[in-house]
């Protein structure tokens, strides 16, 4: 249901290809039988005439037309997803209960086979829904079994081998399309967080700016009062720190909407990871969490913003940190590989992510703390974008995590 709420034009598609596919069944339907019932038999030899007025007899159209109102009502009541298992699972219940009536306790061989159900075959791929696929496949060869022990009758043989042969290329319809709305849905998806950080990013844009002046004044003074009067009673050390946070989120906010200029240089990561380290090493200790670095030796200087890539891991190593309640060992590591690229994986030891979350990681405001900004992870990225690397999320609940950026040597 989540799922039809977030693609609003599944549901429009949907609407779509059942009117289509009432259509046909009616056409179908109504056409077959004309045809074999009344026309060919009565210019051939061919056909069978009193057909019509065996089994349900004009019960049995009906029956069917009968349908197609009840149809209208689902439509509705706003459950167009119904539809499509009403009518098949109604007709296939019509069409079982006209032929006990036409051969049961007869010695009429049965007559097997309606174009009609090798419409429902072919139709089911359309439809994208692999249970309407399977009950449509189910649905006509259990009635064919069915009859077969009901009526003692062989010939149901030829049209459940026809079924399964259509069922097999629908399938294969039904695997590609598949793979087809899913890649849709992902750019879908893309698109939605990108529109997101569009929006803020105009708005932090402004606002941000209109922010900081004002900032920059209320802390100056705020340190001014301070130097006045140093008294440890006081809460300026408070306000400068709590301003500095505004700060640091009103920065984030306008990185995500405009990634300022870069300068680049050729920086040695290690002395970048170990400076983060130095910096967030009293609040590890704090909270009883070790942290640990190993460097390759062999470990190639990089082109990226220093200062930005100090970001990076200072973001991601407070969120290792915030993770950490109980303690633990935080590892990190950097080792060249194979592609000219420095590979840098920062491993906790804390609560971790259910993987259900993983991906709204990356969706702006999305956090799962308290005094959470929901903005590191977003801020990360995009650096990590701007330097033409990657950053990659692994998981366990209640295991750990483990963070692995990806940056290029040198930008092509
Ligand atoms: P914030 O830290 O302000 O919540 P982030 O964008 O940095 O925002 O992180 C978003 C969310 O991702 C966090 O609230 C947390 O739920 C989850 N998260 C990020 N890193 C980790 C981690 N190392 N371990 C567990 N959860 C994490
Ligand atoms: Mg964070």
């Amino acid at each position: 249901m989540d799922e039809r709420r977030r693609f609003p034009n599944l549901i429009y598609e949907e609407k779509k290809a059942i009117k289509l596919f009432l259509w046909l069944f009616y056409i179908f339907f109504f056409s077959y039988n004309v045809l074999w019932y009344l026309i060919i038999p009565k210019y051939t030899n061919f056909g069978d005439q009193d057909y019509l007025k065996q089994g349900l007899g004009d019960w049995l159209y009906i029956a069917v037309i009968v349908l197609l109102p009840i149809s209208y009502f689902f439509k509705k009541k706003g459950s167009p997803y119904i539809i499509k298992y009403f009518v098949f699972l109604g007709y296939i219940f019509i069409d079982i209960i006209d032929n006990l009536l036409r051969y049961l306790g007869t010695d009429t061989p049965f007559a097997s086979g309606n174009i009609v159900e090798l419409l429902f075959v072919f139709f089911a791929p359309i439809f994208v829904n692999k249970r309407y696929f399977w009950t449509v496949s189910f649905g006509i060869i259990g009635k064919y079994l069915f009859l077969g022990i009901v009526l003692q009758d062989t010939d149901v043989i030829m049209p459940i081998a026809v079924t399964i042969i259509l069922i097999a290329i629908s399938f294969i319809l039904l695997s590609r399309f598949n793979s087809y709305i899913e890649s849709l849905k992902n750019v879908y998806e893309e698109l939605r967080i990108k529109e997101k950080q569009a929006v803020i990013g105009q708005m932090a844009a402004a606002i941000g700016h209109e922010i900081k002046n004002p900032l920059a004044s209320l802390k100056g003074f705020a340190q001014l009062q301070y130097e006045k009067f140093p008294d440890k009673s006081n809460y300026y050390p408070i306000i400068i720190q709590e301003i500095d946070r505004i700060d640091f989120i009103v920065n984030d906010l306008m990185y995500i909407g405009k990634p300022k200029a870069f300068q680049i240089e050729k920086v040695n990561i290690k002395q970048i990871i170990n400076y983060t380290i130095s910096l967030m090493e009293q609040q590890a200790e704090a909270q009883g969490i070790e942290i640990t670095s190993s460097f390759a030796k062999n470990l190639p200087l990089i082109e990226c913003d220093d200062k930005h890539l100090k970001q990076v891991f200072i973001n991601l190593l407070k969120n290792a940190i915030e993770a950490m309640t109980e303690g633990g060992v935080i590892k990190i590591t950097a080792v060249p590989n194979e592609e000219e690229k420095v590979v840098v994986s920062i491993k906790d030891e804390g609560c971790g992510i259910k993987e259900e979350d993983i991906s709204n990681l990356l969706v702006p405001f999305y956090t799962t703390k308290k005094g959470g900004t929901g903005l590191g992870l977003v801020v990360t990225n995009q650096i990590i974008k701007d330097h033409h690397g990657d950053l990659k999320l692994e998981s366990t609940f209640g295991k750990g995590t483990e963070v692995t950026v990806t940056l290029p040597i040198e930008w092509k």
